[in-house]
């Protein structure tokens, strides 16, 4: 049987706090999770964070640290992306609770993240756009912002007792897909691909990008594209690039328009 917990990994991003850090290794052990990824840590190794991670000091010692979130997500088929309030675009939102039962299916098939923001302000929506969910803790409205450890804790915590609830017999089971979902590296590479072609054909203005990109990612996000439509979506935009060279070419060859 595979591990499941080995393929859900928890990713914190530009940590200010070493702390925090500590404190979330803890609160991944805890729960058995035991996957660290820190991206960009404003302060890391430290002291501190091996004091607060006390007995979960194999999961500092085993934590990878990357220079960017595409990184940090590299081999994943499901992201989910942690805010404390809500965002300008509405993206599809999951309570800790559903998001613990999701991570636990999905870890069935694939390596699956929950990212969570700096300490001061969150994290960014570009950020937050490479995410398939959003999951809010339906915390204070009056206070809303956890300390960012405590809500590594609460979802590590929904992740458990999906775990416990499936041991039991109780989960519905992962719902069956012939393909795996495309990573997301490969999400990524699409995009940029996907709005070179739209810059290619004249739809989109990188100067003026309004919210073309976003509400596309937030489209593609929803659908959960798999591998192979992935690839299909790919090789269509290159035949789209393909024919606007081939036009902006035969342009180029036409004699100019006379005057009158
Ligand atoms: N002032 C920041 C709060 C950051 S709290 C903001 O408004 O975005 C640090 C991190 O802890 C967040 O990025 C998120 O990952 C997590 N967090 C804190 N409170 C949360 C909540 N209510 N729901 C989900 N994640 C939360």
């Amino acid at each position: 049987m595979t591990d499941k917990f080995a393929r859900i990994r928890v990713v914190l991003v530009n940590t200010t706090h070493p702390g925090n850090i500590g404190g979330a290794a803890r609160a991944l052990k805890n729960m058995g999770l035991r996957s660290l990824y820190l991206v960009a840590p404003k302060q890391y190794p430290a002291d501190r964070a091996v004091w607060r991670a006390a007995n979960a000091v194999d999961v500092l010692d085993n934590a990878v640290v990357v220079d960017s979130l595409d990184q940090a997500l590299a081999g994943c088929g499901l992201v989910l992306g942690t805010s404390a309030r809500d965002r300008r675009i509405p993206w599809p939102l999951l309570n800790p609770r559903e998001c613990g039962e999701k991570v636990w299916q999905e870890a069935t098939h694939h390596d699956v993240a929950m990212v969570f923001g700096r300490e001061d302000r969150g994290l960014t929506n570009e950020e937050l756009q490479k995410c398939n969910y959003h999951v809010h803790i339906p915390a204070n409205p009056e206070y809303s912002s956890l300390n960012l450890a405590a809500a590594v804790q609460v979802l590590c915590y929904e992740v458990r007792m999906a775990s416990l609830a499936d041991s039991e017999g109780q989960s519905p089971g992962p719902a069956q897909w012939d393909l795996p979902p495309a990573r997301a590296e490969d999400v990524a590479l699409y995009f940029e691909h996907l709005e070179q072609a739209l810059v290619d054909i004249g739809f989109h203005d990188r100067e003026n990008p309004r919210q073309t990109m976003t509400r596309l990612r937030r489209l593609y996000g929803r659908i959960r594209l798999d591998e192979m439509e992935l690839s299909i979506l790919r090789g269509v935009l290159t035949a789209i690039q393909n024919q606007s060279y081939r036009l902006a070419r035969a342009k180029e060859a036409l004699p100019p328009a006379k005057a009158e």
